[in-house]
């Protein structure tokens, strides 16, 4: 497979695809060791996370260097690895906390039973990933399951494949590591033959891949992380600080130029600030700089073509439904790669794509809003429910419209803030996915299941006794 450069648009790597018969193959391996890496006690688990720690630290700049040239990041890049060894330590200090089967114990229901507890994980866990954060996406849901005693197959995008030279190289300095965590290459074929092949999958995507996916595993009755798209709204209360508010609206909508699951993506702000609202955000948007040098600029290029003709056709939508463009406005091609400068859409409704639809983009259409409830009927008007934003002065009154924000999590008085609290536990609300919470100690503890060992300590029922129950 060709992957394409997107600062120049040139297709300079070449991804070689992993045949089924090696993903099948890699899948046997894993778990051919996995028993083995199980049965480890937890703090053995560590020590190898530990010794991958390290060699994912020697690797650190040779991975940031090619994500940089997969996602024309630098600093996200940089970002990205040291968020890695953040993840990794923060695994080490709470799996071990956290993994407390517990003790024997008498039931309550049938008095002569203990009641022993046995946390079995997934054998092998299945992992596919998107290319916006192509390491992080990748590894934040391998690390905690490692350290659950799982085995785990890895395919990352193939729009973003550069990085798994490097990363492979950190593994296979770690061998304990290496026969129970494996990489594959490939596009949506190896990911199907990843789905296969393994006993749960957890997979961060798109809703129309989520779905497919999710049917796959209903069939193979196996589950299904699903974590998937979101369009984003952001309610700006009459009572906002609209410095604060402008500023964290455009960082959440331009930030990765927009290419974020998180990035606010639809704006309503109450009329009686709206004028003042746009009129700042505008300025601010039309200051923010690319980074057509790449070591100097806010904002870089859309990695993805696909996605960026999609983009264009959401701005062409909303202007012939009558949209107004106040700054930015359209997907230029600078020296091969595809370029948008934030662009701030006013004069935009639902009967709009840009408002409804995913844009993984740096769009920011705003409406204004008369009624605190039409703001909500607006925000919740809407497939996907993966996180919200409120703006307010007033703690409690942000509070109460954060509560009916049907989302799954909701940042006040900022934007975004899943992509800095790795902490809180969080579901996606409607199609933005489904099942336990990647985030917060659920992040490790979905991947066992609870096992009952029942103990009969008197004498067994004899026949002699034995008669239908009356009741
Ligand atoms: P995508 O759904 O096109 O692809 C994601 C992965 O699935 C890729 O690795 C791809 O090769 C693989 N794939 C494709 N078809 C498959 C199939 N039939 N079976 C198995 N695997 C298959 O998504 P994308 O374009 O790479 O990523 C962008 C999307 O990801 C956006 O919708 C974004 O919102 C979402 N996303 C969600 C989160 C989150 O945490 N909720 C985070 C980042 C990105």
């Amino acid at each position: 497979m060709k992957v394409r450069n997107p600062r120049t648009g040139e297709y300079d790597y070449e991804l070689m695809e992993d045949a089924l018969e090696m993903v099948e193959k890699k899948a046997t391996e894993i778990r051919s060791a996995q028993k083995a890496w199980q049965h480890l006690a937890i703090g053995e688990r560590v020590a190898v996370l530990q010794k991958w720690l390290g060699s994912f630290t020697e690797f650190q700049t040779e991975i940031a260097e090619q994500l940089a040239i997969d996602t024309a990041r630098k600093r996200i890049s940089k970002v990205e690895t040291s968020g890695i060894i953040g993840l990794m330590q923060a695994w080490i200090y709470r799996a071990p906390q956290l993994y407390n089967p517990p003790a024997e114990r008498p039931s309550a229901s049938a008095t002569t039973v203990q009641i022993g507890q046995q946390w079995v994980p997934y054998g092998l866990v299945g992992v596919i990933s998107p290319w916006n954060f192509p390491l992080l996406l990748a590894l934040i849901d391998t690390i905690p399951a490692l350290m659950a005693g799982c085995g785990v197959l890895l395919k990352p995008s193939e729009v973003t494949p550069r990085f798994m030279d490097g990363l492979e190289k950190s593994i296979a300095a770690v061998p304990e590591l290496a026969a129970v965590l494996k990489l594959v290459r490939g596009g949506a074929e190896t990911g199907k033959a990843v789905v296969n092949n393994s006993d749960a999958i957890c997979f961060t995507g798109s809703v129309p891949t989520g779905k497919k996916i999710g049917a796959v595993c209903a069939e193979r009755f196996i589950p299904a992380f699903l974590e998937l798209g979101g369009k984003d709204p952001a309610i700006v209360l009459a009572d906002a600080d609209l410095e604060v508010a402008t500023d964290a609206v455009l960082r959440s909508c331009v930030g990765a130029t927009g290419q974020a699951c998180q990035s606010l993506e639809r704006i309503y702000v109450h009329e009686s600030i709206y004028d003042t609202f746009v009129e700042k955000i505008t300025k601010k948007a039309a200051a923010v700089t690319l980074t057509t040098n790449p070591d100097e600029g806010q904002m870089g290029p859309l990695i993805f073509e696909k996605q960026a003709e999609k983009i264009q056709e959401q701005i062409d939508d909303a202007v012939a439904k009558g949209a107004t463009i106040l700054t930015g406005g359209k997907v230029e091609n600078i020296e091969g790669g595809l370029w948008c400068a934030p662009t701030v859409l006013t004069n935009v409704t639902h009967d709009m794509d840009v408002m409804v639809e995913e844009t993984f983009g740096p769009l920011i259409p705003i409406m204004s809003f008369s009624t605190d409830d039409q703001a909500l009927e607006w925000a919740n008007d809407s497939i996907f429910g993966l996180s919200a934003s409120v703006f307010s002065k007033d703690r409690d009154k942000a509070l109460a419209i954060a509560s009916q924000i049907e989302a799954g999590a909701i940042s006040i008085n900022d934007g975004s803030l899943t992509n800095k609290v790795y902490d809180a536990e969080k579901n996606s609300f409607k199609e933005s996915g489904i099942n336990g919470s990647r985030m917060g100690d659920a992040g490790f503890l979905r991947y066992f299941r609870k096992k009952a060992i029942l103990i009969q300590t008197a004498y067994p029922e004899t026949m002699a006794n034995f008669e239908e129950n009356p009741s």
